[in-house]
């Protein structure tokens, strides 16, 4: 069962709700989000006097859910919930487009780069500094230097910044460089022990699909994060393993509405690490954003023959540009604005 605290309840409140939970026989998560605090019972939740739990000062609602995901159901949360990201709103009416390179190289190229995101119309920027590469011999990424680029790169140009977290060790510093979302990437979906160091903080995380994942594991590594306190979570299908070796991953647009069913956090679309080739990039977007998503993550380099990582899927600036305006026409058809 999940006790939804209202915005206003006071400390004292919430700590008199989860010491009732406890008289009941059950344990309590206390999960407590910008917005608003949310008291998992756990155990046998039968022996809860709901309606006693009801009229206590502070309660907003008490619900039972059935799922084995919680905050991150939709069961709760009719209404889709939307992401501040410093001003950039994730997950209403505005489809966000997140550009950039694979990785950070350069302050060049992270500058030119940024220039081009924001001329394409896109608000925010990602950008790798810690890169997870197949091969322990191949360029791992700048590291901190990188962060510091990149902040450099995009505060030029006004760009709110992505930006992948690998190692819990590095999460301070990431705060301390102001990194505006921290991105999840597919080989750390269930890398529990992050998840749930960056449930106790406040940034925004994309939460990129395991490779192998099922929807509802996807799901329950979300409910780490969020039953750390961080409720500003967005997932991000970018293509599972499949039999196919045509192109890098599947991508699963089914996910797309099954996600927008259970959850009402937003749902984005990585199409240049599912298609692994710049060409194919358009068409999945394309299909990304009629299905339902509510942005993507796109890859684009100034000069993608000389990208240091994934060049073969990195959009020129010219190609971002035309993408954002044919996104436009489809967002137009969904009454949904880019
Ligand atoms: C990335 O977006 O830079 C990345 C490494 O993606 P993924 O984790 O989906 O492979
Ligand atoms: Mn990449």
């Amino acid at each position: 069962m999940i006790i939804v605290m209202s915005p206003e309840a006071s400390e004292g409140q919430i700590e008199a709700v989860a010491k009732r939970v406890k008289e009941y026989g059950c344990d309590t998560n206390i999960s407590r989000g910008t917005e608003r605090t949310i008291i998992g019972a756990i155990g046998d939740e039968r022996r809860i006097d709901q309606e006693l739990i009801d009229a206590m000062p502070g309660v907003e609602q008490s619900m039972h859910i059935v799922k084995p995901y919680k905050i991150v159901a939709r069961e709760w949360h009719k209404e889709n919930s939307v992401i501040d990201i410093k001003g950039v709103p994730l997950g209403g009416n505005t489809i966000q487009i997140i550009g950039g390179p694979c990785s950070v190289e350069t302050q060049q190229q992270m500058d030119d780069a940024a220039r081009f995101v924001k001329e394409a119309g896109c608000r925010l920027m990602r950008g790798g500094a810690f890169k997870p590469r197949t091969s322990p011999y191949a360029f791992q990424g700048k590291g901190v230097e990188g962060l510091e680029i990149f902040r450099k790169a995009a505060d030029a140009q006004g760009l709110p910044i992505v930006t992948e977290l690998m190692d819990v060790r590095m999460l301070d510093t990431f705060l301390e460089w102001g990194v505006d979302v921290i991105q999840i990437g597919t080989r750390n979906m269930q890398n529990f022990d992050l998840l749930k160091e960056v449930g106790r903080t406040n940034t925004p995380v994309i939460l990129k699909r395991g490779m192998s994942a099922t929807i509802s594991e996807w799901l329950m590594a979300a409910e780490y994060i969020a039953a750390g306190g961080n409720h500003n979570i967005i997932f991000c299908e970018r293509g599972v393993r499949s039999f196919e070796t045509y192109y890098r991953n599947m991508l699963d647009v089914t996910a797309i509405p099954v996600l927008k069913k259970e959850t009402h956090l937003p749902v984005i679309v990585d199409p240049s690490h599912a298609g692994g080739k710049a060409w194919m990039v358009p068409a999945l977007s394309r299909a990304a954003i009629a299905a339902g998503a509510d942005g993507l993550l796109v890859e684009m380099h100034p000069k993608p023959c000389e990208a240091w990582c994934d060049a073969d899927q990195a959009l020129n600036p010219e190609e971002l540009k035309n993408l954002m305006g044919e996104l436009g026409g489809i967002a137009r058809i969904l009454g949904r604005t880019i």
